[in-house]
């Protein structure tokens, strides 16, 4: 009764966590369009915080590369399970234009399990807002939130 409880929280106002990769801030502006009165996630219950342990979705956008790998699994390690992970733009997909880079691992799936992927150089503050409402299918899933609780995802292994 508890846990449905919290899944029904969850699914009706989800917590994000925003996290930089290291992209060219293109995509972290259209993050925080989604938090202004225009598009304004707030009406949704959509609250955006700044610790991961109080987090239910992670936003990845940027690449990934050899420095910031670590803080990245460290912060969706610290976010409590069922958690969701959308990853934004073509930088957070594949490594975008950085791709070739000589310190440019890739894709945010390279390091931690991805969910949602929102295309777009820059993606769209509506794709964004889509891409987390996406991601809540993972909260209405008991199943899914079983497994989550049995493992911890390949993370540790990057
Ligand atoms: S996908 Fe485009 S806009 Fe977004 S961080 Fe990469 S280069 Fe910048």
């Amino acid at each position: 009764m508890f846990k449905k409880f919290i899944r029904k929280s969850r699914i009706k106002s989800p917590w994000l966590l925003h996290y930089d990769c290291s992209s060219c801030n293109g995509c972290d502006i259209e993050v925080l369009a989604c938090l202004t009165p225009v598009y304004d996630i707030e009406r949704f219950g959509i609250i955006n915080v700044g610790n991961p342990f109080h987090a239910d979705i992670l936003l990845v956008t940027g690449t990934v590369n050899l420095r910031n790998r670590k803080v990245l699994v460290n912060l969706f390690d610290q976010m409590p399970n069922p958690k969701v992970v959308v990853a934004i733009g073509s930088c957070a997909l594949s490594g975008g234009i950085f791709r070739e880079t000589y310190n440019v691992l890739g894709g945010v799936d390279k390091v931690i399990p991805v969910d949602v992927y929102v295309p777009g150089c820059p993606a769209k503050p509506e794709a964004i807002i889509d891409g987390v409402v996406m991601g809540l299918d993972k909260f209405m899933d008991e199943k899914a939130e079983e497994k989550s609780h049995a493992g911890r995802g390949d993370s540790r292994q990057s």
